[in-house]
Formats: structure tokens, sequence, C-alpha cells
């Protein structure tokens, strides 16, 4: 089912993705369940700065803890859900979860931000405003901490719809982040009128910097750009030593990757946290 690859350690279903396969239909059936059962379960990645490698906060990753698979990445899931209702459900689940953890290392001591990813049938649920204030109310938490991942491509879906639902929770407080920046149709003025704090540089420009000399251009170009718009900048994907020290002196403001930190259950999160 589930096979190795090179190149990110395990690979998603074959490339002829077929949601109709008898494969992706039990697996799909299972995802019913999945919540009920307590088979999802969050990873945290860190995120520093930069400038003084201090932990800044931390990312938000699912995985499916699978009865006969094993541990099932998002790629595996996520767009299977995303065809239906259910990725409602994950979302909601998400927040809830996060926000509790986030709401207890704050009264443990620990200062982090932490950033959820949003899929882009969220940001066409009117409802998500309501269920994301109602469940800031239960945890307690300041919106503040709070960092919302949205893609250019999810937004593109419908644009003054999901303009509307960023609005409203931007108002609560919460922050918004454009996640895989450089990917997607780039819009330059849905950058400008989207309420943003900070764009994430795709991994896929940022891994290859050292050597690729156009993926160094778009990298500098992109710091330079979400510092004049105003915005902090993250680089994803940072794998070495050499990568980090090239961001610092490049002037980027946040980094995210395995080099700093894998993706972690939370008791591992919280001995990582400890020790820097
Ligand atoms: P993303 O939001 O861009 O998350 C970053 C992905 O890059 C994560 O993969 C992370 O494990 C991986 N990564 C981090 N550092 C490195 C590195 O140095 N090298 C390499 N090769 N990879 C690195 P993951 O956890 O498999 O997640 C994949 C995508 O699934 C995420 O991309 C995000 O778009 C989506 N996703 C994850 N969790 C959720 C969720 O709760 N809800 C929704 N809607 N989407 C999610
Ligand atoms: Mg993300
Ligand atoms: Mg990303
Ligand atoms: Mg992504």
């Amino acid at each position: 089912y589930v096979a190795q690859n090179s190149n990110k350690g395990y690979a998603v279903y074959d490339s002829s993705f077929d949601a109709h396969s008898p494969k992706q239909l039990t697996l799909m059936s299972e995802l019913h369940h999945a919540i009920e059962k307590q088979e999802l379960q969050l990873y945290f990645q860190p995120k520093i700065r930069v400038a003084d490698s201090t932990l800044y906060g931390v990312e938000a990753l699912v995985r499916w803890n699978h009865p006969k698979h094993g541990l099932l990445f998002p790629d595996q899931f996520i767009p299977l859900m995303e065809r239906t209702r259910l990725i409602q459900g994950l979302t909601c689940w998400v927040i809830q979860e996060s926000f509790a953890q986030c709401a207890k290392w704050h009264k443990e001591g620990l200062d982090i931000t932490l950033s959820i990813n949003l899929s882009a049938k969220d940001l066409n649920n009117p409802e998500l405003p309501d269920l994301i204030s109602g469940i800031k109310g239960a945890t307690g938490l300041n919106p503040e901490w709070i960092i919302l991942e949205i893609t250019e491509s999810s937004i593109m879906t419908d644009p003054e719809a999901a303009m509307e639902i960023i609005n409203r929770i931007h108002g609560m407080g919460f922050q918004f982040s454009i996640d895989d920046y450089g990917t997607g149709y780039s819009s330059l003025s849905y950058l400008k009128r989207l309420p943003l704090k900070e764009l994430k540089i795709d991994r896929s420009f940022v891994s290859d910097i050292l050597r690729d000399e156009s993926d160094a251009v778009i990298v500098n170009a992109t710091i330079n750009l979400a510092h004049n718009l105003g915005l902090e900048v993250t680089a994803e994907g940072v794998e070495d030593a050499e990568i980090l020290a090239l961001l610092k002196a490049e002037g980027c403001d946040l980094a995210q990757g395995y080099h700093i930190g894998k993706p972690m259950p939370l008791v591992e999160f919280n001995h990582w946290a400890k020790s820097v």
C-alpha cells in the first residue's frame, strides 16, 4: 500500500490517483470513522527565528495512524477528504485539538505561535468563522497566537467568498499566512488585499538555493517582496546548516525544516522545546 520513496520518505498513492478505485473507496469509508476512533494525530514542527535560532512557533500537521497501513501522511488522505464534506470534520478536529494545546502551552509558560493549514473547502464554508469563534471562546486562547495558513490556489476557487470569510476571522484577531508561496497562481493584487502577516516560501525553492541560481534569485526576490509589503517571511524545507546561514544573510525572518526539527508527536515536541 505505502511504498518507500527516496525523495519524501513516503510515497503517495501511484501517480494515477483515482478516487473511484477500490482502494480509495475503502480508505474513504474508513476515514468516516477515523476521527471518532481517535486514529488521527497531530504532529508539531518547530519554526525558529533565523536571527537567533530561538523557537518562534509550531505548525500542526495531521497524521493518520491507520490500523492496517500504519502511519499515513496528509497527501494520502487529505485529497480524498477534500472531495467530500469530510474535510470540514477534519478541520474542526484540528482546530479543537490544536487551540486547546496552544492554550495549554501558554499556561505552562511556552510563548509560541501555532500555525494550522486550511483547505480550499474551508474557505468556502460560511460556518468557519463561527466555528473558530466558538472554539476560541471554549479554550480561552488569544487569537494572536494562531496563524491560519492558506494557499493562493485555495483562494482562487471563489475569491470573493474566501475574502469575506478570511476578513471575518481576521476581524477576531487571528493571523493569516500564504503557504507554499511561489507554486500557485501568484496574484499580487490579492497579496495586497488580503490581511496577511506572513509569506511562506515553498520548500521546492529553498532546498536547492545553494545549487540552483534561479531558485536563489526567487528566494531573494520573495524575501524583498514580503518585506516591502510589511510581511514576515518564513522559509520552509531548511534541510542543512548552510541553507540556514544563507537565509540569515538574506534577512529571512523565520525558518522551518528537517535541519531545525521534523514534525514530532506532542510528547517528543515538548522534550525538544525544553532542550533548545
Ligand atoms: P505544508 O503545510 O506545506 O507543510 C509542510 C510539509 O513539508 C509537511 O509535510 C512537512 O512534514 C514537510 N517538511 C517540513 N520540513 C521539511 C524539510 O526540511 N524537507 C522536506 N522534504 N519536507 C519537509 P506533511 O506533514 O506531509 O504535510 C503535507 C501537506 O499536507 C501540508 O503542506 C499541508 O498542505 C497539508 N496538511 C497537513 N496537515 C493538514 C491539516 O491538518 N489540514 C489540512 N487542510 N491540510 C494539512
Ligand atoms: Mg503549511
Ligand atoms: Mg508549505
Ligand atoms: Mg501545502
